[in-house]
């Protein structure tokens, strides 16, 4: 199963999707991402300003997704690498994302190590190609 994204939905997101822009809580201070409309730390509704992350962060853990794993907006890329590595991502203002690695491979990879956001392609769905954040290591 995997997760549809419609056209409309993703353009509205291309802000976190391309830049990393998640939203600082003025109830505690903390950086969300990706935006929500409650504060994932404190459960405030009172508000976000714009948060720029920086796009650096360390790996938290990670796996190596194989073809018959992939979900199906995958396959396709699962079909001509043969496999590709999943991480959760911890980036340095505190929250952590689901992401690819990618310019490297899996024996590179080691819990802790920093890595930095790149802008790749993600997936074509609805023939739109789909752009997001993946991360290489520093
Ligand atoms: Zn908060």
């Amino acid at each position: 199963m995997g997760a549809h994204v419609s056209v409309p939905m993703y353009q509205r997101s291309v802000g976190q999707r391309y830049r990393l822009l998640g939203q600082r809580c003025r109830g505690c201070g903390r950086v969300n991402f990706p935006p929500a409309g409650a504060c994932m730390y404190c459960g405030s509704r009172d508000g976000f300003d714009e948060a720029q992350l920086s796009g650096r962060g360390k790996i938290y853990t990670f796996t190596e997704i194989a073809p018959g794993g992939a979900p199906p907006e995958f396959a396709r890329q699962a079909a001509l690498t043969g496999s590709y590595i999943v991480a959760i991502v911890e980036l340095a203002e505190g929250p952590r994302v689901v992401a690819q690695l990618v310019d490297c491979t899996f024996s590179d990879l080691q819990v802790g190590k920093e890595v930095m956001m790149v802008v790749r392609r993600i997936y074509v769905e609805e023939g739109v190609v789909r752009y997001g954040y993946k991360f290489r290591l520093a």
